[in-house]
């Protein structure tokens, strides 16, 4: 590594306009798609790293999002499609969605999976393109508390959502929703094994995630008895914080340092039954363990069914979410969502391509040194502007130089262009200073 690196002062001299590149630059600001990197572009492949659920690049990460009501049920009716799962990223700062397909229960009238499969898939399917398209993350939930009565079914949908959605690193497959108390964890093991294998000889890589004893309250059992032979497995750690208390905190923890994964795939702010009133103190005390822990937490219920686990006031409906009619709950969970940032995730697609080469950009966001990987292509110069499209630094690296250091110490906190030019082409492309 050769390269000169010359930090230039902020002037005012239109010396550093270049002016088809603040033509560039202005059409990079009217894209948001430039802009602002969606969680997934940032993340990546979801991956488990030791007792960790991390981005692809190994960075720990605590998603918080919404689980929809049974797909079985008539009240989660209005919110199967993109405009819930777009008002609730862009609103509510949901990371994350998760469909529960209602596979079977008395209570449904034959509307779930094993008796009308055709139309279910087509309305889990609603939310997963949608959260593709919006650019979160998406747990496809099998959502039964006896899934060992469904194998085969469940192999043909795992296999299926494996096929269609396997290449998209939004999807996470949460292969059963909640064993009971009385089902053995070596029932729910012999269940998971013909399942996973579903899913990988179809996708080899995206988690999955499978739910333990005791409506997923039992992590610790798990880890004492994993699950081997899969390096992509997290448990389910189900809460409510009015019935759940410290004891299952402990226990996480417990379950944490015997090296399991652990992802809430379901939490509520009530008692264990949806209702009891919501309790905002415990709630807290759990948002504080799962964010200091960087675990993922999804909030029990997307719907407008008359519960204090709702979020939407009862009867109001897609519109009631819309217009922010919510329930107690509803309002103490979105004001929670808005409040967490995800700035410091790294964003792991970091390829550019110019000249039909591919050129790597790492770290990014970065807290000073940035490494511009550049095996198969020349690149003739490198500058940075800042937002105003200022002028802010400009090298030209050596000939010979496969990677490219630049330092940006000097730079003060906030949103770059890199622009990379070769002897064919120009390309541009933000980066984070922290
Ligand atoms: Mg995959």
């Amino acid at each position: 590594m050769k390269s000169k690196t010359t930090l230039k002062k902020p002037s005012n001299s239109k010396k550093g306009y270049l002016k088809p590149f603040a033509i560039l630059f202005l059409m990079l600001l009217s894209n948001p798609f430039v802009f602002s990197q969606t969680i997934v572009e940032r993340g990546g492949r979801l991956q488990v790293n030791g007792s960790h659920v991390t981005t692809e690049n190994g960075q720990k990460i605590s998603l918080a999002g919404n689980s929809m009501f049974w797909s079985n049920a008539g009240e989660s009716e209005p919110f199967y499609n993109a405009q819930t799962v777009n008002h609730l990223t862009d609103d509510w700062n949901s990371t994350i969605i998760r469909p529960a397909l209602g596979v079977k229960e008395s209570w449904d009238g034959g509307n779930n999976y094993i008796q009308n499969r055709a139309a279910q898939t087509a309305k889990i399917k609603r939310v997963i393109d949608a959260a593709i398209a919006k650019g979160i993350y998406v747990i496809i939930d099998w959502h039964t508390h006896k899934a060992e009565n469904y194998v085969n079914e469940a192999v043909g949908f795992f296999s299926e959502m494996a096929k269609t959605y396997g290449e998209y690193d939004n999807v996470i497959y949460e292969i059963y929703n909640e064993p009971l108390l009385s089902t053995p964890w070596n029932t729910v093991k012999n269940y998971a094994r013909p399942v996973i294998a579903a899913i990988r000889a179809n996708d080899p890589d995206n988690l999955i995630v499978v739910g333990t004893r005791t409506w997923c309250q039992e992590v610790e059992e798990a880890a004492d008895n994993p699950i081997n032979g899969d390096p992509n497995l997290a448990y389910a750690l189900h809460y409510y914080a009015n019935t759940h208390g410290q004891w299952l905190i402990d226990r996480t923890k417990r379950a944490m340092q015997k090296g399991a994964a652990v992802f809430v795939t379901e939490y509520g702010t009530t008692d264990a039954s949806g209702n009891g009133g919501f309790n905002p103190q415990e709630s807290r005390r759990w948002f504080n363990f799962l964010i200091e822990n960087n675990i993922s937490y999804v909030n029990w219920n997307i719907s407008d069914k008359n519960e204090d686990s709702s979020v939407i006031s009862a009867g109001r409906g897609l519109q009631g979410l819309l217009d922010g009619n919510l329930t107690a709950s509803g309002n103490f969970v979105r004001d929670h969502m808005r409040s967490r940032d995800y700035d410091d995730i790294t964003l792991s697609t970091n390829a550019v391509t110019i000249d039909g080469a591919s050129v790597s950009v790492f770290p990014n966001p970065t807290q000073g040194e940035l490494f511009i990987d550049a095996p198969n292509v020349t690149v003739e110069t490198v500058s940075m502007y800042d937002i105003t499209g200022r002028l802010v630094l400009s090298t030209r690296p050596e000939k010979t130089d496969k990677q490219i250091k630049i330092n940006l110490g000097e730079l003060s906190s906030g949103n770059y262009i890199l622009k990379l030019e070769s002897p064919q082409n120009s390309i541009a492309r933000k980066v984070i200073k922290l």
